[in-house]
């Protein structure tokens, strides 16, 4: 249920259909950088329980009146452990409108903060309509707390809809993203790799492969071995170098052509390489580590 979003239509567009043509996903996934991902999270949990469901907040209704937020309101702060701030907030004061960030002063949404959302979004509609979770900056949930999530996008409460707004999609893991209705705001693709915002893992990951050239296979399969161990979050892992080897092969390609010149064939070939490892991860549960090996020594012959 992974989609693309059309480059010529805007997200919120697609969002704003979705509610006019009363087929709103249970789960969905908006990737990109700076705030624009948020609030456009925020204007589409607001016109989800909007009364006209023109797809957009009249802001003459009841709910609309409740859900507004005042910009010059100081926003609650959470706090991850539920002591110093709630464990998560409203959107104005709406109660079926929930909104989730990491707390101030924590390095992670916790999981304690998922759960929290998971029984409001079980006991139902205050208002006999719908109900939003937006999960603001789901890159910070680590894959304990992505796990617990899944639980509640596996059975839907019905009527519930949960918003991730996440830096970059590879930040999440893939039982999550493929039942998500993926939203990729495309001004943001543009930082990719290079995002200032991505994740320990996704520098490191980089690092290596603009090191590739100079990288013997010794330190490629040394590398390799962090991928080992328990399959699931290993598998995990290496869907995200997957990932991320994609956009960093997309770069050097487009470097390439900007200077002028022709992308090799083996670097096209490196690209239909990916997309197969990615098919033997999922589809035949390759070994991941086997699958990191065969990709980074793959990028080091296409580059070299
Ligand atoms: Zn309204």
């Amino acid at each position: 249920m992974q989609h693309q979003t059309p480059r010529e239509t805007h997200p919120s567009e697609i969002l704003r259909r979705s509610i006019e043509n009363d087929r709103v996903h249970s789960a969905f996934l908006l990737t990109g950088a700076g705030v624009l991902p948020s609030t456009t999270a925020r204007d589409f949990a607001r016109a989800l329980v909007c009364r006209e469901g023109t797809g957009l907040a009249c802001e003459l209704c009841d709910a609309c009146q409740r859900s507004h937020v005042d910009e010059e309101t100081e926003v609650i702060a959470l706090d991850g452990k539920g002591k110093r701030g709630p464990t998560y907030r409203h959107i104005g004061d709406h109660p079926d409108l929930l909104w989730v960030e990491k707390g101030a002063g924590d390095t992670r949404i916790t999981i304690g903060q998922i759960r929290d959302v998971q029984a409001a979004m079980r006991l139902g509609a205050n208002e006999g309509g719908r109900r939003v979770a937006v999960i603001d900056g789901a890159e910070w949930l680590n894959p304990q707390a992505q796990n617990a999530l899944l639980r509640l996008l596996e059975e839907p409460p019905a009527g519930t809809h949960l918003v991730l707004v996440a830096s970059r999609g590879s930040a999440i893991i893939a039982t999550i993203r493929s039942r998500s209705v993926r939203i990729r705001f495309p001004m943001a693709e543009d930082a990719g790799i290079r995002d200032p915002e991505a994740s320990e893992e996704v520098v490191q990951i980089v690092g290596v492969l603009d090191a590739l050239r100079d990288r013997s296979v010794g330190q490629l399969l040394d590398f390799a071995e962090q991928y080992r161990g328990a399959r699931a979050p290993a598998a995990e892992s290496v869907t995200e170098l997957i990932d991320v080897s994609a956009e960093w092969l997309r770069e050097e390609v487009k470097a390439r052509v900007a200077a002028g010149q022709n992308p090799s064939v083996r670097s096209l070939d490196a690209h239909h390489s990916l997309q197969q490892l990615r098919r033997d991860l999922i589809g035949r549960n390759a070994n991941p580590q086997m699958v990191a090996e065969r990709l980074l020594l793959g990028l080091r012959d296409a580059v070299a």
